[in-house]
């Protein structure tokens, strides 16, 4: 189940000794939820990937959806989880299987606020060339840096996984590989990026997307030109304090998007 019937969550009943989702602002999950829209309307999530964010009071809680795809979430949706990943107010409704990505950078960063992963289309084949890396490229997204990390799994399970970030362990050695950066990417797979705020780890994940179609397309036309290291921070510092501006719009465009799909 993974109803957006909110008669089915009347028959909630948490453990009122602990915080639940009832006990936090309610604007901080409805932006989750836009968030959740914007990231599909933007093409870096499909039916997969996922948004979360820190619980601002409780920061060994994060909240993040049930197993459902992101464009179709509502706020009745959202699940409360410990750092562990282990779901506190599920009710029934199934949880994503990598959720172990969020918790484990929430463990490993304090600092984080909001995490997105993706298998943002443009950035996958960066992860998987050998010749070309991924670089920042454009002002919009310093944030890359000049050499984000690339999760190899088979070095911490070997061949034959399924890539996906399926135990706790995987979760904590991709948030090792991460280490202190915005970004990372991972093989054969996608890319997560964390934010201090939720509207910067969307801002982020959307101008990752864009840094790749810039870099896929100016590669066709000759050698290119990345950003250096202190031109990618002096350029993050900027374009981050636009964060809010891109929301507005994001956002519009998005409420658009989801309207005429639940009305369709
Ligand atoms: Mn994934």
């Amino acid at each position: 189940m993974c109803s957006s019937d909110p008669s089915k969550i009347a028959h909630v009943v948490p453990d009122r000794s602990k915080p639940s989702t009832r006990d936090t602002p309610a604007d901080l999950l409805s932006q989750l939820v836009i968030a959740n829209h914007i990231l599909f309307e933007r093409g870096v999530l499909d039916a997969f990937g996922h948004i979360s964010v820190r619980h601002p009071q409780e920061p060994d809680r994060y909240f993040l959806a049930c197993n459902k795809a992101p464009g179709l979430i509502t706020v009745q949706d959202i699940i409360e989880f410990d750092l562990d990943s282990n779901p506190l107010d599920a009710d029934g409704r199934p949880v994503y299987l990598e959720r172990f990505i969020h918790g484990e950078i929430y463990k490993a960063r304090p600092e984080v606020v909001s995490v997105v992963h993706s298998h943002s289309p443009t950035v996958v084949p960066f992860t998987i060339i050998k010749d070309t890396p991924f670089r920042a490229v454009c002002h919009m997204a310093g944030f890359i840096g000049s050499k984000p990390p690339v999760f190899e799994i088979r070095d911490a399970v070997g061949d034959g996984s399924d890539l996906l970030i399926r135990t706790p362990s995987l979760g904590e050695a991709l948030a090792r590989e991460m280490g202190q950066q915005d970004l990372v990417l991972m093989r054969g797979h996608g890319a997560t990026v964390v934010g201090h705020t939720l509207k910067q780890a969307v801002f982020r994940a959307v101008y990752t997307e864009v840094n790749a179609r810039t870099q896929a397309v100016a590669s066709t036309l000759g050698e290119i030109i990345c950003l250096s290291a202190r031109e990618a921070d002096a350029a993050k510092l900027s374009t981050e304090g636009q964060a809010e501006r891109a929301w507005g719009l994001w956002e519009r465009s998005a409420a658009i998007m989801h309207n005429s799909l639940i009305n369709a």
